[in-house]
């Protein structure tokens, strides 16, 4: 019996293993597109990399705009459209700065076992919510947490949008500014999407000193290596 049992429950273990490891890779796999069409990376032939931020804006994003306007830096920044109606002059003043907007969702929940309609939904929110206030309409779409799920490919077709993911990820919600530098030194090549934060999922006056720190010590220092940041546009679309 025991035997038996165990044989089953090693089978039954066995497919669930299987499924949790496809559904592993189905999410957040950089072959897949079982979820709608995401890029990782520009092109390796350039010398260039992609800054980009998620979760703002935030009472902070005007500091991190200070800083990348300090080395005239172009950035792709993710936005909440829940934040973009909590702090629409920070909204616009993104835009206002030259660099790119890109839909995060509107409340930053997950998609992970979500239907199509919440899906879309939240994608429909986000991006009337940052063309009222901005009055960009973005082509550019990063799942809250990365998570993607089965149905998100074809509401990104109806509402325009690719997905895009990272080469390289600063965890600066969590780590200090030197840990989060030296994940991103480590991690950037040529045609780098680097994720970084200038918000904190929804929350009120979050505290992003890591993140700001990171940047104004990253910045300068990927000059000096030869590197040119561009908007994820810049990065994916250039043809010469
Ligand atoms: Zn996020």
């Amino acid at each position: 019996m025991l035997g038996a049992g165990g044989s089953l429950a090693g089978v039954a273990g066995g497919a669930a293993a299987a499924a949790s490891g496809f559904l592993a890779w189905a999410v957040r796999g950089r072959s897949a597109q079982v979820f709608g069409r995401s890029v990782w990376r520009g092109p390796s032939g350039r010398r260039a990399v992609a800054l980009t931020f998620d979760d703002g804006p935030s009472e902070a994003t005007p500091q991190l705009l200070e800083i990348l306007a300090r080395h005239q830096t172009p950035a792709t920044f993710f936005q909440c459209g829940a934040n973009v109606e909590r702090l629409p002059e920070a909204a616009r003043a993104v835009a206002g700065r030259g660099h790119e907007i890109g839909n995060h969702g509107y409340s930053h929940k997950r998609f992970y076992l979500r239907s199509a309609r919440f899906m879309e939904e939240e994608l429909r929110r986000a991006q009337s919510a940052i063309e009222e206030r901005t009055g960009v309409r973005p082509v550019w779409f990063r799942a809250p947490y990365g998570a993607r799920w089965f149905g998100l490919g074809s509401v990104q077709r109806r509402l325009g949008l690719t997905g895009v993911m990272w080469s390289a990820i600063g965890y600066d919600w969590s780590l200090g500014a030197d840990a989060v530098m030296e994940r991103l030194a480590a991690g950037v090549s040529n045609g780098a999407i680097l994720c970084l934060h200038d918000g904190r999922e929804l929350l009120v006056k979050p505290d992003i000193g890591a993140t700001l720190e990171a940047v104004r010590r990253l910045v300068p220092m990927l000059l000096d290596r030869g590197y040119e940041f561009e908007t994820v546009t810049r990065l994916l679309c250039q043809t010469t």
